[in-house]
């Protein structure tokens, strides 16, 4: 895999998706396909290693569940074809309905999991705090100490 010039008058080398970089040695613009986000690839310029940035991991693509259309009621006079469609719309609700479910389900999932986190975090912020807090009496009392031992030695 090699990365494409990007010259300003042949930009049409440059695809939907394509990762557009720049060689931090010499300013080179350079543009290569999605797959090769984080690879090392030669400058087509100045030959130095450059890695492909990888794309924001935080911004994935939004992808809404798929979810049919709701049925549609047409009376038409035939009460057994009516039925037919009243069942369909109640399948098709309860469907939904189990769906939704499901999606809070998951999100309460992923409540408790960042609660947790966040606890862990917050734990660790405190024992990092005590140990700096004991850290800096231990130097308090080697300041202590140095400016006695500074002040009893006869000059
Ligand atoms: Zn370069």
């Amino acid at each position: 895999m090699s990365a494409n010039s990007n010259h300003s008058n042949d930009m049409t080398e440059i695809r939907e998706g394509d990762i557009v970089f720049e060689c931090p040695d010499c300013g080179k613009s350079m543009a290569i396909e999605a797959a090769g986000a984080g690879l090392m690839v030669p400058c087509v310029t100045c030959n130095r290693q450059v890695q492909v940035p990888i794309p924001d991991a935080n911004t994935p693509e939004v992808r809404i569940p798929g979810r049919a259309s709701a049925p549609v009621i047409h009376p038409n006079g035939d009460p057994h074809e009516t039925i037919r469609q009243l069942d369909a719309a109640l399948a098709y609700a309860n469907e939904q309905t189990d769906r939704l479910v499901a999606e809070k389900e998951a999100l309460q999932e992923r409540r408790a999991f960042l609660e947790q986190l966040r606890m862990a975090h917050t734990e660790r912020l405190q024992q990092l705090a005590n140990e700096v807090q004991q850290m800096q009496d231990t130097l308090d009392r080697i300041g202590i100490l140095l400016t006695e031992i500074r002040t009893e030695r006869p000059m």
